[in-house]
């Protein structure tokens, strides 16, 4: 998979992308990242890329040529174009599902805005989707895009050492993750459940389950879809709200 980041700031984006998981899954040839600046297609003599706003109001925003530019400059007009989604406040909100439908995605676009934001004929001519990461206002796409980026490419085959890595985490069927625990056994006299030291793992799979249903039923009730539950599960549950009537 390729993913392109478009941003007034590549250094910034390169810098994380090349650390930890994500840059030795791109020494790996798992993933390519490339982040394009901006500023390079400004197509005048100053490289500027911004001006005011139409209308008035306070802050500068983004002009759409050197955007449009930019992401032409991506692909050859004979190859399919590829799916660029627009990090923004006003977007759908970003979950591990989207992760999920980014990750089967051959290429991916992620354009980051910034100052006021971007003129809106560009939106309208070349974004596919637009995607916020919170209901809350950032300077600029960026650490959204690189946020999206992260958590699409942990869903590629080989950049986790397995995929169960995934598979269990918070998020992915539904569910929060169950406590973990490491050496040693005993930390300012807390001890790590017993069950985990049995080497039973029939019991530690049930207890992990248990676990997770709890979890999400205390910090995110609205996360449950009962109809996705088994059986088992829900008796779990029908137990834990009884306990805590
Ligand atoms: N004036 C815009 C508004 O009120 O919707 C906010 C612009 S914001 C200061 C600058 C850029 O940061 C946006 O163009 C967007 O790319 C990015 N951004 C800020 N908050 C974001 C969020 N919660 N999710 C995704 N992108 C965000």
């Amino acid at each position: 998979m390729r993913i392109d980041i478009l941003t007034l700031f590549p250094e910034m984006c390169n810098t994380v992308m090349n650390e930890s998981i994500i840059g030795r899954a791109q020494k790996a040839g798992k993933v390519e990242i490339v982040c394009t600046n901006i500023r390079d297609f400004a197509g005048n003599k100053h490289n500027k890329v911004d001006d005011t706003s139409y209308g008035g109001g306070m802050g500068m925003i983004m002009a759409a040529n050197p955007i449009y530019e930019c992401y032409k400059s991506l692909y050859n007009e004979d190859e399919p174009k590829p799916h660029l989604v627009y990090l923004s406040p006003k977007g759908t909100k970003f979950n591990q599902a989207k992760a999920v439908e980014f990750s089967k995605l051959d290429r991916l676009v992620l354009l980051c805005g910034h100052y006021e934001g971007i003129d809106q004929r560009v939106i309208d001519e070349i974004v596919d989707e637009e995607i916020s990461i919170g209901d809350f206002v950032l300077t600029g796409g960026e650490l959204p895009a690189l946020t999206v980026a992260d958590a699409v490419c942990r869903m590629l085959p080989g950049v986790l050492s397995e995929d169960i890595c995934f598979e269990e985490e918070s998020h992915f069927d539904g569910l929060l993750e169950y406590p973990q625990y490491t050496k040693p056994a005993v930390w300012h006299d807390r001890e790590v459940p017993e069950v985990l030291l049995s080497g039973n793992h029939a019991k530690i799979n049930e207890w992990r389950r248990v676990q997770s249903l709890e979890i999400t039923m205390e910090k995110r009730p609205d996360m449950l879809k009962l109809e996705n539950l088994s059986e088992k599960d829900k008796k779990i549950l029908e137990k834990y709200h009884k306990n805590n009537i």
